[in-house]
């Protein structure tokens, strides 16, 4: 028996097969899920659609986190087949590359906002149209977030101050949906080669420091991830709510 059986999950957030969504789709799927992938563009989709469709999910959609309408549709295919949903798994995050690296100083204005609507906002927009779906049922709410929103990080920049707003926004919309025994939580990830990580400026510099520097000695994997995902999806986790777990081989527990 899985940890999952009979439960229905969207994953927003799946690039490839790098992607930790991707690791949390097919953990999902191997406990007994069934799934609802989205994708972000047409660039994505030559990727994303194969991927879900060889752990046979349910529906594959596209949705840009930035539009309203697009999100709506998403959830409105999701009633229509499904009726309702127990778990949503937020893997989004996205900042221009000039911001990823230099000062914080340079920040522009319109990279500041392009960065928290896309890594954070979007957690609320989601939010919103799958509150419907999940209340009444339970139901658990995922995001991935990194240490960059508690402590400095060279060239994290806007994207730490994105974060920060991510988790602020898990407690307060732990908050706003518990009463309908909705959780939310997010994990904090080490470092992991992806797309996203790619494009933070000193990414290995950072990652060699956690192998050197972390309890463990070592850096994470995204399986690893996905386990902690299963976990806050299952009723194992019935009494978390508004948590931010680190999966980061206890790094963020050391100070020098
Ligand atoms: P990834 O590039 O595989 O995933 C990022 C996803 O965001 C992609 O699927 C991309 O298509 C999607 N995305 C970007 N803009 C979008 C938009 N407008 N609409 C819809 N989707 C959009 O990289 P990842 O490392 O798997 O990142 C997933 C999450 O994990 C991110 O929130 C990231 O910040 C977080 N995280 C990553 C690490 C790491 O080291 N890789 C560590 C901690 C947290």
């Amino acid at each position: 028996m899985g940890l999952l059986d009979g439960k229905k999950a969207a994953i927003f957030g799946i690039a490839n097969e790098k992607s930790i969504a991707w690791a949390i789709a097919q953990a999902f799927r191997r406990e007994g899920a069934e799934l609802a992938v989205t994708y972000a563009n047409e660039t994505v989709a030559k990727r994303v659609i194969p991927l879900a469709e060889s752990i046979g999910a349910s529906l594959v959609l596209p949705c840009d986190v930035r539009s309203d309408a697009e999100i709506k549709d998403v959830f409105a295919e999701i009633g229509k087949a499904w009726g309702g949903i127990d778990t949503l798994v937020h893997s989004i995050a996205f900042g221009s590359k000039e911001e990823l690296k230099g000062s914080f100083l340079n920040t522009t204005r319109e990279g500041f906002a392009l960065a928290l609507d896309v890594s954070a906002y979007s957690l609320i927009a989601l939010m919103k149209e799958a509150h419907p779906l999940m209340a009444g049922k339970g139901g658990s709410a995922i995001t991935l977030t990194y240490y960059g929103g508690q402590k400095v990080f060279p060239s994290y920049n806007v994207m730490g101050v994105a974060k920060a707003a991510l988790e602020m926004s898990v407690r307060y919309l732990a908050e706003a949906v518990g009463g309908d025994a909705i959780r939310v939580n997010a994990i904090s990830a080490g470092p992991l080669k992806t797309l996203a990580s790619a494009g933070v400026g000193g990414f290995n510099q950072i990652a060699g420091h956690v192998a050197e520097k972390a309890p463990l000695r070592r850096n994470i994997t995204q399986e690893e991830v996905a386990g902690a995902a299963v976990y806050l999806a299952s009723s194992l986790s019935s009494g978390v709510s508004g948590e931010v777990h680190f999966v980061d081989s206890g790094y963020n527990i050391i100070g020098l």
